[in-house]
């Protein structure tokens, strides 16, 4: 079989990686339980789980049993958010350390008929209405279960004022006070950020290790930065056009680098009027729309030619602010098309 280079590259900074987990262990003071769920939040998760072992995290949480079982790493203490169904149980055989969260008194039959006797968490839910039983259950469910930790999940923690969360705390320390001797866990990146009262015994941080800003007050290295290759340059006269729909013109003679990366990418249309590409310290304004595999940037004055290398300035929290979209989507939308590179 022929191969070609990828074209497009994931530059991934693996010490900015590590020094985001310490950080975020370090505010909560207990152990971290990195999210690596949806492939690592599209950075490519056996890296990202490598990388996280080394810098001390002892135990990931992932979504699902397919995806727990692509880590190939049953020597892995893996949490299961979706907790456990019958037809996975051949899945859970082969991941001796994988525990589900168990999130419905179905999933918890399921789990004490097919492994009784192996310990399962246990999901709550304390206000945010999506998964888990409600307090009222969980005393029948710890007195069923082999339960090792007790969770629940915050609806609104990157709002640094909403009410919710408070009530959530209330709520889920109601549930810890009633089941002394489980471990509890609440808090995601964000929660981490609301003080240690939402430490418990462990927290499961997500968004702020792989560069996000996930509450106002956070302070998270940039660990992803998309690189895309010029494929031609051009010269557009003033007074012409760039692209489909002929939206941006030339008021000037311009020089127009056509680059090899689009919304098929996961670099979504609407940033176009925020995101500029890097030449080096050169910032290049993007000009015109994104297309499917292209995009085009505005290098007059510059040196840029066919076949360098640009790097798109992928700030999360600015991108994902101008356009109102999610940090999360902006990071796992990132496609296949990347090579993932990682340095540090
Ligand atoms: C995804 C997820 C997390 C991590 O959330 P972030 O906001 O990315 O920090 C934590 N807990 C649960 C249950 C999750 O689903």
């Amino acid at each position: 079989m022929a191969s070609a280079p990828a074209s497009l590259r994931l530059r991934l900074d693996g010490a900015a990686l590590a020094d985001n987990y310490r950080r975020h262990r370090d505010m909560a003071g207990v152990p971290a339980i990195p999210a690596v769920k949806a492939d690592g939040y599209g950075l490519g998760v056996r890296e990202v789980v490598r990388r996280l072992e080394a810098a001390g995290a002892p135990a990931f949480a992932v979504a699902t049993w397919p995806e727990a079982l692509a880590l190939d790493r049953p020597d892995l203490e893996l949490l299961i958010l979706h907790g456990f169904t019958a037809p996975a149980a051949s899945a859970a055989a082969a991941l001796p350390r994988a525990r589900p969260v168990l999130n419905t008194t179905a999933q918890i039959a399921a789990w004490a008929g097919a492994f009784p006797g192996r310990a399962a968490d246990l999901m709550v839910d304390t206000g945010m209405n999506r998964l888990g039983i409600a307090p009222s259950e969980v005393a029948a469910a710890v007195a069923a279960l082999s339960i090792h930790t007790i969770h629940s999940h915050l609806a609104c923690a990157d709002d640094p004022t909403h009410p919710l969360t408070l009530r959530q705390l209330a709520a889920f320390q109601a549930v810890a006070a009633a089941t002394p001797g489980h471990a509890h866990a609440l808090a995601n990146s964000a929660g981490i950020h609301w003080g240690r009262d939402f430490s418990f015994s462990a927290v499961r941080p997500g968004l702020g290790l792989f560069g996000g800003r996930p509450h106002p007050a956070a302070q998270s290295l940039r660990v992803v930065t998309p690189e895309a290759q010029v494929i031609q340059v051009r010269h557009v006269p003033a007074g012409e056009t760039v692209g489909y729909g002929a939206t941006w013109t030339a008021h000037r003679d311009s020089r127009i680098a056509t680059v090899n990366i689009g919304y098929a990418d996961g670099i979504p249309r609407a940033v176009a009027p925020h995101l500029h590409l890097q030449a080096g310290p050169t910032r290049l304004p993007v000009a015109g729309i994104i297309s499917m595999d292209m995009l085009a940037v505005d290098a007059t004055g510059t040196t840029v030619t066919e076949g360098d290398w640009l790097q798109l300035d992928w700030d999360l929290a600015h991108l994902a602010d101008a356009i109102g979209a999610s940090q999360f989507e902006l990071l796992v939308r990132l496609g296949p098309r990347f090579d993932r590179v990682w340095s540090g």
